[in-house]
C-alpha cells in the first residue's frame, strides 16, 4: 500500500470526521461541554484536512494557508475542551495565536517560506498541545486516573510538534508544504491519523470515567444528607470491623431521633428534612478519621468506629444529644422534647456480619427509647460479663 499525502490525508478526512461524529453522538448523550469543544476539533482537522487536498491543483493559499490554519484552531480547541474538562481558566492571550497566524499570510513567495510556515504553525501546536496536557496533570483523583492516558497522548502529540519545529529550523531539510514533500511531512501525515485515533479514544475514556466515578459517587450517598448510604457502608465495612482486636475494639452507635414525627406534623416535611440534615452535619463534624457514618434511612444514622472505648463512645454521644437536643430546641417547640436516642454496641472481635452488629445496635437504641428517650446505651462485649451501661 502506497502511503502518498493524497491516501494519507484521506485517511485522515474519514478519521477525523468519524471521531467527530462520534464524540458529538457522546456528547448529545451526556451533555458535557468539553465533548462539543473536541468533537469540533475534529471536525475542523477534517475540513482542513479536505482543503489540504486542494493544494494539489496549485490552490496555495487555502490549500496550505488556510488548512494549516485551520490545524491550529482544532488544538485550541482541543485545549478549551480540556479547560472545560479540569474547570480552567483560559488567558485570553491565546488569541494572540490568530493575528500571528494571519501575519503568516503576506510571507513573500520565497524558497524558504514553507520551512518559516511550518515551524510557525508547529510551535503554535506545540503550545496548544502541551498546556492542554499540563492541564491534566494530577490534582485531584479523578482527573489524575481518568485523564492520564490524553494526557500522556496530548504530551506525546505535542513533543512530536515539537521535533517538527527543531526539523524546520535545521538547515538544509527539505520541506516543501506546497507539494507535501521532505520527509518530516510524510512522517506527520503518518502521525496525524495515529493521533487522530489515540486523542479520540482517550477523550471518550476520560469522560466516561470520571461520569461512572460520579454515578458510583451519587449511588453510595443518601441524597438528602450527603452521607453513605446502607449499601455503601455495607461495602465499606467489612475493612473497618477486619481489624478488630482487643487491643483496637471496634464500636457501633445506632442513632435514632426522638419524637421527629412531631417536626414533621407541625413544621412541615421541608423542616424535618432541615433538621436531618442539621444532625448530619453534627456527626460529620464529630466523625473521628478512619470513621464510618451512615444514614440507614427515615431518621436513624450510624456510626462505626475503630480503635474505640467506652469513655469514647460515651463523650462523643454527649456531645452529639447536648449539641442536637441545643439546636432542635431552638429551631422547634414540639410537646415532647426532639432529641437523640443512641444505642451503641463495644466490641473487640469482628462481628459476624453489620447486619448482626446493628441488630445488637437496635437492641441497645430499643433499650434506650424504653427508658424514656434522650438517652445512650452501650452494650460493651469488651467485658467478661454482658450487662448493658446505660448513660442518661
Ligand atoms: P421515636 O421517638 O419513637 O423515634 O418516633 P419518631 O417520631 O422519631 O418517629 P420514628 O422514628 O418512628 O419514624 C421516623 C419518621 O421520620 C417517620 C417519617 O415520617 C419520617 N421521615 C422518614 N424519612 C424522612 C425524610 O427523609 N424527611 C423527613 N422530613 N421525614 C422523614
Ligand atoms: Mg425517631
Amino acid at each position: 500500500m502506497a502511503l502518498d499525502p493524497t491516501t494519507m490525508l484521506t485517511l485522515s478526512i474519514a478519521l477525523a470526521a468519524a471521531a467527530s461524529l462520534y464524540l458529538a453522538i457522546e456528547w448529545s448523550n451526556v451533555r458535557e461541554p468539553s465533548l462539543v469543544f473536541w468533537s469540533a476539533g475534529f471536525a475542523t482537522i477534517s475540513i482542513g484536512c479536505i482543503l489540504a487536498l486542494l493544494r494539489n491543483s496549485g490552490i496555495v493559499v487555502i490549500g496550505v494557508w488556510f488548512a494549516n490554519g485551520l490545524l491550529i484552531m482544532a488544538h485550541w480547541l482541543f485545549l478549551v475542551g480540556v479547560a472545560r474538562f479540569t474547570a480552567a481558566r483560559l488567558s485570553r492571550g491565546w488569541l494572540l495565536i490568530i493575528p500571528i497566524w494571519l501575519a503568516m499570510l503576506f510571507l513573500p513567495a520565497e524558497p524558504w517560506w514553507s520551512k518559516v510556515m511550518l515551524g510557525i504553525q508547529s510551535s503554535i501546536i506545540t503550545v496548544l498541545t502541551l498546556r492542554a496536557s499540563f492541564l491534566l496533570r494530577p490534582h485531584g483523583k479523578t482527573i489524575s486516573v481518568g485523564a492520564g492516558q490524553l494526557r500522556y497522548v496530548l504530551l506525546i502529540h505535542g513533543l512530536f510538534y515539537l521535533c517538527k519545529v527543531i526539523t524546520a529550523v535545521i538547515p538544509g531539510t527539505l520541506i516543501d508544504l506546497a507539494s507535501l514533500r521532505g520527509e518530516i511531512i510524510q512522517i506527520s501525515l503518518v502521525e496525524g491519523a495515529m493521533a487522530i485515533m489515540l486523542i479520540a479514544l482517550s477523550m471518550t475514556g476520560s469522560e466516561r470515567y470520571r461520569r461512572e466515578k460520579r454515578i458510583e459517587r451519587l449511588a453510595a450517598r443518601d441524597p438528602l444528607t450527603a452521607l453513605y448510604n446502607r449499601r455503601a457502608l455495607e461495602v465499606r465495612a467489612p475493612r473497618l470491623l477486619e481489624d478488630v482486636s482487643p487491643s483496637r475494639p471496634g464500636a457501633l452507635l445506632l442513632i435514632d431521633i426522638d419524637n421527629f414525627k412531631s417536626v414533621n406534623d407541625l413544621y412541615g416535611h421541608t423542616a424535618g428534612d432541615r433538621l436531618l440534615i442539621t444532625l448530619s452535619e453534627m456527626i460529620r463534624s464529630i466523625l473521628p478519621d478512619g470513621s464510618l457514618a451512615a444514614r440507614l434511612g427515615g431518621d436513624e444514622f450510624v456510626l462505626l468506629l475503630s480503635n474505640a472505648s467506652s469513655e469514647h463512645i460515651h463523650e462523643l454521644g454527649s456531645t452529639l444529644r447536648e449539641r442536637f437536643q441545643v439546636a432542635a430546641a431552638q429551631g422547634f417547640s414540639t410537646p415532647e422534647a426532639v432529641t437523640l436516642s443512641i444505642g451503641a454496641s463495644l466490641f473487640d472481635q469482628p462481628p459476624a456480619s453489620l447486619g448482626a452488629l446493628i441488630e445488637q445496635g437496635d437492641a441497645a437504641l430499643y433499650e434506650s427509647k424504653r427508658g424514656g428517650r434522650d438517652s445512650i446505651r452501650l452494650v460493651d462485649r469488651t467485658l467478661a460479663t454482658d450487662e448493658p451501661v446505660q448513660a442518661p
